[in-house]
């Protein structure tokens, strides 16, 4: 095994991601397996640093003398700004504020002012043109800091416009709404053109195959690219030099042909919108194979409940841009799989399940079902709600009456509100709507219920990894938290 080249406890100078900026840290470990260091920068800030962000004090300073004879003052007043230096207020700062600070460092004074420019100019005449959109979005590589800047405009499909700023001529435009509606308005064309869909139904098997040979030859196409992806395109994890490991986890970030964001599409469009599509043909196919002139009303919440979930997450599409699995993983085998046979074909199972055995519901039980449905969608949207709109705007004067703990990253955690009552209501929500989703089903078999157990086991996991995630984001802060929240997903039980 090669030496490690940075021991514990050392200060170094690391790299801030996404810059050329390098700030002094203290190295806390190691991770042989990931090949990361795990460090801390002066103001708490814990980020992990792959071998070449990483530079020696002594080595860095002889370099940093010898050329600063070179530079214009004002190159050097710059690098004395760092995240360690600045107050709570300021350490917050935006994207712009952090893509400018490096911009300011790595770009000789003569070209400075024309680059800033390029980089932070918003142009939105072309893409008024081609979709309407009510946000504006700034956001930076590796969500480190977002700058959202909200710009409402007239918006039918609820489209967002994001430019990212790591590639200062990539932009998003978010239009999953659109994109949804302009599926379903094919589907219907090819229906009237005679299409039978319920050939999907008949053909789950040999479809859910040959998806899977799909992910997995686009697996092997993103590997093969992420062998010539320059090193600062790389994921922090499935960097680690094993092929077997580095293809399941994914090693580079955000591929991109051309403006194309590879991961993006996968995870917003294929998945999502097949899983509706597949549910809508196991409709067809149950009113085929049990000669029912409509769908049962247990098939038709099932339809409706899931669909009303794709549609929300759509509406809402902007919240992907700070998930992990944007943000920080690789898009390899997992995410492909995941999006692109997982989901449409294993969340379809209730709706597959009703074709063979229609479980017409009573009045009361659809009822009850129904209110269990709209209350945890109304648990869900609301909490993550509050959430999104204060970590896009923590001052915002709507939000005054939340009560907050301050952290050393210069991030707030909520105690009030939603997120005062338990740690996750947001997970509540989804689990009471999971729930609402398997009952029309029925007891009799285990195949509709799957997706319960499933959402239960990765839930109560990915909770546990996020707590750690946190505790070690905001130390002493986390642990205030939770002491004043005590429950984790179900208030007095959990
Ligand atoms: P969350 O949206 O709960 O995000 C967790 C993050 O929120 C933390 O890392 C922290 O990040 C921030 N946070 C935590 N507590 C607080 C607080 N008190 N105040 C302010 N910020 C806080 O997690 P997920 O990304 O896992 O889930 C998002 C949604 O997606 C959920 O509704 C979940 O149910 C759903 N989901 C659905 C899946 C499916 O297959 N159907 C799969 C996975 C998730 P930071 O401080 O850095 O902002």
């Amino acid at each position: 095994m090669p030496a490690v080249k940075y021991q514990k406890g050392e200060k170094v100078m690391g790299r801030w991601p996404g810059s050329n900026l390098y700030y002094e840290v203290k190295v806390l470990s190691f991770d042989s397996m990931s090949q990361l260091y795990t460090v801390i920068y002066k103001d708490g800030t814990e980020l992990e640093l792959k071998e070449q962000d990483i530079k020696s004090a002594a080595g860095f300073q002889a370099r940093s003398r010898s050329r600063s004879r070179s530079r214009s003052p004002g190159r050097r007043r710059s690098r004395s700004r760092s995240p360690a230096r600045t107050t709570r207020r300021s350490s917050s700062r935006t994207a712009a504020a952090v893509a400018a600070a490096a911009i300011t460092d790595s770009v000789p004074s003569s070209r400075r002012e024309t680059r800033l420019k390029d980089t932070l100019e918003v142009r939105p005449s072309p893409l008024v043109i081609s979709t309407s959109h009510s946000y504006l979005h700034l956001y930076w590589s590796h969500n480190i800091d977002v700058k959202f800047t909200p710009t409402r405009l007239q918006n039918p499909f609820n489209a967002v416009l994001v430019f990212d700023l790591s590639h200062p001529s990539v932009l998003y435009v978010l239009t999953g709404f659109f994109a949804i509606v302009v599926s379903a308005v094919v589907v219907a064309v090819a229906l009237h053109q005679g299409l039978d869909l319920t050939y999907i139904h008949s053909h789950f098997l040999q479809l859910a195959v040959a998806t899977f040979l799909i992910a997995t030859l686009l697996s092997v196409y993103l590997y093969v690219r992420s062998r010539y992806a320059p090193q600062e395109q790389l994921a922090l994890g499935g960097n680690s030099g094993n092929v077997v490991y580095d293809f399941f986890k994914g090693h580079e970030l955000n591929p991109r042909i051309k403006d194309f964001d590879l991961k993006f599409f996968c995870e917003m469009r294929p998945g999502l919108i097949g899983w509706c599509l597949i549910n809508f043909a196991m409709a067809l196919a149950e009113m085929k194979q049990q000669n029912l002139e409509a769908p049962s009303n247990s098939m038709i919440l099932v339809n409706l409940f899931q669909l009303l979930y794709v549609v929300d997450g759509l509406w809402n599409e902007e919240a992907i841009l700070t998930t992990m699995d944007l943000m920080h993983d690789g898009f390899g085998f997992m995410l492909a799989f995941g999006d692109l046979v997982w989901v449409p074909f294993t969340y379809t199972m209730q709706a597959y399940y009703l074709v063979r055995h229609p479980n017409p519901l009573s009045f009361p039980a659809l009822t009850a079902i129904v209110i269990l449905k709209l209350v945890g969608f109304y648990i869900f949207r609301k909490s993550n709600s509050e959430k999104n709109a204060f970590r896009r705007n923590p001052s915002d004067p709507k939000l005054s009456y939340l009560k907050t703990i301050p952290t050393a990253t210069g991030k707030s955690l909520l105690v009030s509100g939603w997120w005062g009552v338990i740690r996750h209501p947001n997970y509540l929500g989804d689990l009471l709507m999971a729930l609402a989703w398997s009952l029309p089903c029925g007891f009799s078999h285990l195949l509709p219920w799957y997706y319960m157990i499933y959402f239960i086991i990765l839930l109560v996991h990915r909770d546990s990894r996020d707590m750690s995630e946190c505790r070690r984001k905001y130390g002493s802060a986390w642990d205030e938290y939770c002491r004043t929240v005590r429950y984790r997903i179900i208030p007095c039980v959990y």
